[in-house]
């Protein structure tokens, strides 16, 4: 198993894609339901106050690091690690099932989003096996657990936002058989082609949500002051620790 460190009292595993990615297929393969959080810092913020949450992040089987944020906080207290990308972690998932021939579900976005997603990689692995793909705006969560356990997929994404893609992952985890569920926030739209990627520019300064705040600056509100705040609740918090 990984090694985990903790940012503000939440989990965080330290490895790199390829071994989340061999995580994965061990557990499709045991059969084992299996939650990945791709965690940062908003998610943690948001665990600080919500109690249900905060329990999610804890029993959830993986969380690897996304988010610049999450990076300095592990700086902090000494420990240098590369960021997984949430978008690049789910091709890999995609890519993954296409090798292994799994069973793969898609579960949010606007609905021409997501018929985009699945064409755009049918296109890329034609004989990817979905057997299920549905649009993110629904009312009746059992409604979709039920559909969900019919057609038994063995790697789920969720692109709902956070936190009620892990809210529903966390659900289902009593529900299915063997399936690795991942939420996705808003992967769909760029996988779809609709929304733009970051340039790689930003991505390797860890400055894709500053080019996001940029082309959706409703975001703004989002991000402070919960990213500020964060960062100096780690400062704290490890000014503690050394003292
Ligand atoms: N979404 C959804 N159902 C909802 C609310 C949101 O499917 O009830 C989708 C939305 O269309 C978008 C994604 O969830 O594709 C959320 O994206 P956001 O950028 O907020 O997530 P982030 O990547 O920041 O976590």
């Amino acid at each position: 198993m990984s090694m985990r460190a903790s940012v503000l009292n939440c989990p965080v595993d330290l490895l790199d894609i390829n071994d989340a990615l061999c995580i994965a297929k061990k557990a499709i393969e045991d059969k084992t339901n299996f939650q990945i959080i791709t965690i940062n810092p908003e998610m943690i913020m948001n665990a600080q106050k919500n109690e249900q949450f905060f329990k999610i992040i804890k029993n959830s089987n993986l969380n690897i690091m996304d988010g610049v944020g999450v990076k300095i906080a592990l700086k902090l207290q000494g420990i240098n690690k590369a960021q997984i990308r949430g978008v690049d972690f789910s091709r890999e998932l995609v890519k993954l099932a296409s090798e292994n021939n799994y069973r793969i579900a898609f579960l949010g976005a606007k609905e021409e989003i997501i018929q985009k997603a699945k064409e755009n990689f049918l296109n890329q692995y034609p004989n990817l096996n979905f057997v299920y793909v549905r649009n993110g705006y629904f009312s009746n969560d059992d409604e979709i657990i039920n559909e969900l356990k019919q057609v038994n997929p063995q790697i789920l994404l969720v692109g709902l936002g956070s936190p009620k893609q892990e809210e529903l992952i966390a659900k289902l985890k009593n529900e299915l058989l063997g399936c690795v569920m991942v939420g996705v926030g808003g992967s769909f739209d760029v996988f779809s082609g609709i929304v733009k990627e970051s340039p790689k520019i930003f991505q390797k300064l860890g400055l894709e949500w500053l080019y996001r705040t940029i082309l959706q600056p409703e975001r703004i509100k989002r991000i402070f002051p919960v990213l500020p705040i964060f960062l100096i609740k780690c400062i704290i918090a490890s000014i503690n620790k050394k003292g």
